[in-house]
């Protein structure tokens, strides 16, 4: 495929197939990819939004419970007033109760313990509260859901859930407050650690300021983050999703919701490299897939431009070749077989160009005889191949004569007519040639002397008994040479042809000489 001959259309049209297809598979293979990617992002994305508003119902349905169960207890205090008396009634909501909360105390308006749960008992009867929930409960003097805060003796996350309690006269007197340990065993935990963790799925919480209260990493526990969008979202109150980076620079689809009741934010979120797998398998199937149908498509495309290229092929190659070798006159023309208009077209053109370049390269232009180059290849051919053969050379008497006489256009026609005399008289395989001016000749293939010089005198007497187109007969001098189809120059027969001639004329013209061998010595 040299650049200075051109490209071949074969390889042009491959190429042209196989970028195309390429090209298609390439832009098909990546709307496939995008348009997966976005599904399955966009699935992701819809099912962690659904869980994450899910979990918020489930949370806030749980607070309210959690919230009436309280103000149970508060209501029932009330009547009781607060006193050791109620530790019974206590223990018995307790035990209710007992999945929601990890206690139940009583605290009067000082902020101190009055009457705790069993399960706690003794522990925290007696002491003042500090916490700011405790501050607040006493401040509002209404049913309250604390943010999460580090309990002072625990040093572990906690909510307190707490309720007023007013005395017959409808003087506060204290609150009943249920606390939970985020992180013990206790429904609300439950609710929010029971999570579809198989694919790297997890949920957290945070509180209205941001600071993680749950946290499948529980050493995160607490931790500020200001700059998740899922949270800031969800905190300043609104549910939804999107695909967020976090900390470290890992990608997710993240769900978030909002909890009105606490201000909690919930966020349920997948790793993004979740859909790497899937994307990866689908980019294989579709190259397996494809693949059979691009080599069927590659071998039509093979099939089809071998037959577009293949008469255009031949038909350069042929006129490459008719250009440079020395015997354009022995070229033959491919034989084309196409379907394609253009080709056929071309072919036809060609074909008339060849065959008119070759007559106008092989024959005489005024006799339409062969010409001498025509004469040069044949001879040359036939001694090559060992052809014996006879050459008979002619040449018109006195035709300058003629010439002076008439003018050329006569001795033109004269030329002409001698030319259709000796076609006439000579065999259809034998080679009729203008050898030049008034000079012609006869190749007589396998020919024997005798048979050609009979040739000769036939032809020599048959032009001098017709009249030319001066109206009266012209005559010619004949000579002839043979060659017996060994090894010999067309030089020398030539040579041999012309002295015979050359006798001829010596001799009185309008007669024929045979070349003899001893004449060489005279
Ligand atoms: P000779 O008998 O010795 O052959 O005498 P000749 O006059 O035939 O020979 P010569 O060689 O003296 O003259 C040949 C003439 O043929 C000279 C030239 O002008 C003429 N001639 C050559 N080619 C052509 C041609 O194509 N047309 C015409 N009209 N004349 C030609
Ligand atoms: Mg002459
Ligand atoms: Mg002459």
């Amino acid at each position: 495929m040299g650049t200075r001959k051109g490209l071949k259309l074969r390889s042009v049209l491959m190429l042209l197939v196989i970028g195309s297809i390429l090209l298609t598979a390439a832009f098909g293979g990546y709307f496939a990819w995008k348009m997966n990617k976005t599904s399955l992002t966009n699935g992701y994305l819809e099912s962690n939004y659904q869980y994450a508003k899910k979990l918020a119902s489930n949370t806030n349905e749980l607070l309210r419970i959690m919230r009436t169960n309280i103000d149970g207890i508060s209501q029932i205090a009330t009547k009781l007033s607060i006193s050791q008396n109620s530790q019974k009634e206590l223990d018995i909501w307790y035990e209710a109760s007992e999945h929601y909360f990890n206690a139940i105390l009583i605290v009067n308006k000082d902020r101190v313990v009055t009457a705790a749960s069993t399960q706690n008992e003794g522990k925290f009867v007696g002491t003042k509260l500090t916490s700011l929930a405790s501050f607040e409960a006493v401040q509002q003097q209404a049913p309250l859901i604390s943010q999460p805060y580090l309990g002072s003796a625990s040093k572990r996350l906690l909510v307190m859930i707490s309720s007023p309690i007013f005395n017959e006269r409808d003087e506060y007197v204290g609150f009943v407050a249920g606390t939970v340990f985020l992180n013990d065993d206790n429904a609300l935990n439950k609710s929010l650690s029971e999570h579809f963790y198989g694919n790297g799925s997890y949920v957290y919480v945070a509180d209205k300021n941001g600071h993680l209260i749950f946290h499948p990493d529980k050493s995160r526990m607490n931790e500020m983050i200001l700059t998740n969008d899922a949270i800031n979202k969800a905190i300043s109150g609104r549910s939804g999703a999107q695909q967020i980076v976090n900390s470290q620079n890992k990608s997710y689809f993240a769900g978030y919701a909002y909890e009105p009741l606490t201000g909690w934010a919930i966020i349920a979120q997948t790793p993004a490299s979740i859909i790497d797998e899937p994307l990866k398998r689908l980019i294989w199937r579709l190259v397996f897939q494809s693949l059979p149908v691009f080599i069927v498509i590659l071998l039509i495309a093979w099939y089809v431009s071998y037959m577009l290229s293949k008469p255009l092929f031949e038909l350069a190659a042929f006129s490459e070749e008719a250009i440079l070798s020395p015997k354009a006159s022995s070229q033959r023309m491919p034989r084309i077989n196409s379907y394609i208009y253009e080709v056929r077209q071309l072919n036809r053109s060609i074909n008339n160009h060849f065959n008119l370049l070759n007559k106008e390269i092989r024959l005489d232009g005024l006799t339409g005889l062969a010409n001498r180059k025509t004469f040069d290849l044949t001879i040359a051919e036939w001694l090559a191949e060992g052809v014996p053969f006879v050459l008979i050379l002619l040449d018109i008497d006195h035709f300058k004569a003629i010439n002076d006489r008439y003018g050329h256009l006569i001795g033109d026609e004269v030329l002409t007519y001698t030319a259709s005399l000796i076609k006439r008289f000579s065999r259809s395989h034998d080679l009729c040639f203008r050898y030049g001016g008034e000079e012609f000749g006869i190749l007589v293939r396998g020919g024997t002397v005798a048979v050609a010089t009979q040739m000769a005198e036939r032809l020599r007497e048959g032009i001098g008994a017709e009249a030319s187109p001066t109206g009266s007969s012209v005559f010619v001098s004949i000579g002839i040479s043979h060659s017996d189809g060994q090894a010999a120059e067309a030089k020398a027969i030539i040579e041999m042809a012309d002295k015979a001639l050359y006798m001829s004329k010596e001799t009185g013209r309008n007669r024929t000489t045979v070349y003899e061998h001893k004449q060489a010595g005279q």
